[in-house]
């Protein structure tokens, strides 16, 4: 009798807990399955076309795709999204602060970052390169880059493999975002813009810029892009499912297509989650 009684109590004990934990779930966004009337915050870039870009009818680019794509999995629709800019040098504090619930903005997996933040992916493979004025022979491999003016992004790993290995004599001059760099190309403040291939086949296949900028094809390093999220959250899990899911189906194909076919950039075949080349 004393027995069963004490086990009623545990009983309640355990449905307060149980019902108050769900409570607390539901108010957190980034544990629920579904948005309801709720908002996903999202951490893009708002100045790289082809990839994320703010523009007047919106935000466009393969990162901006699959950001799309990976929210209505977990049950958001395209209006519950509130898109936030992430610059290469805020994204770990944007996820740490709790700021957005994920950031989709080519966005390297390195065990740097790790650290602080979990990735899931990766869904992109991109390799460092050069972007050079159209008339420029000096510049025929990456040693060629010690001599030279590069402009890159503070807290990127374009500019730390510049200061590590690829280039580290060169006069490395560090931006807010890669986008500042293109004047100082343009005018001959720098001699060259680097970072990933994807972004610099972007910018040179814009109007203003056609004809004036090549990229070097160098190659350089392997950046696997992947989704990052607060170190811990259970998004990684369901983030993993949907990009999964987002090959399967063929629109994974059908986003690079139409976000890098204008640029003529040569994407690589969809990575497999979890293979993340070094
Ligand atoms: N993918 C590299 C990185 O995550 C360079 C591009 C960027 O800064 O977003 O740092």
């Amino acid at each position: 009798m004393k027995l069963r009684k004490v086990t009623a109590a545990s009983a309640v004990v355990l449905a307060l807990a149980l019902s108050a934990t769900a409570c607390g779930s539901n108010d957190k966004k980034d544990e629920g399955s579904s948005g309801g009337g709720g908002k996903i915050k999202v951490g893009i870039k708002f100045d790289q076309p082809g990839l994320g870009q703010k523009t007047p009818q919106g935000y466009t680019g393969f990162d901006i795709d699959v950001a799309k794509y990976v929210a209505k999995k977990l049950g958001y629709d395209e209006g519950q999204i509130e898109w936030k800019e992430s610059k290469s040098g805020d994204r770990e504090t944007m996820l740490q602060r709790g700021d957005v619930d994920f950031i989709a903005a080519t966005y390297s997996i390195n065990p740097e970052r790790e650290k602080k933040v979990d990735f899931a992916g990766p869904y992109l493979l991109a390799h460092q390169d050069v972007l050079i004025r159209a008339d420029d022979d000096s510049i025929k491999s990456p040693a060629d880059l010690n001599s030279k003016k590069l402009c890159s992004v503070t807290g990127s790993t374009s500019a730390q493999n510049v200061r590590d290995k690829l280039a580290p004599k060169a006069d490395l001059q560090n931006y807010p975002t890669y986008s500042a760099c293109l004047g100082g190309l343009q005018n001959k403040q720098i001699d060259a813009l680097t970072t990933d291939d994807s972004i610099l086949a972007g910018y040179a296949s814009q109007e203003q810029f056609k004809g004036k900028f090549k990229l070097g094809g160098f190659k350089m390093t392997n950046e696997n892009y992947g989704i990052g999220v607060k170190k811990g959250s259970d998004l990684k899990d369901k983030i993993n499912k949907a990009l999964e899911e987002m090959v399967a189906d063929g629109s994974w194909k059908k986003a690079v297509e139409a976000n890098f076919g204008p640029a003529n950039y040569k994407y690589e075949p969809a990575p497999k989650i979890g293979d993340i080349k070094s």
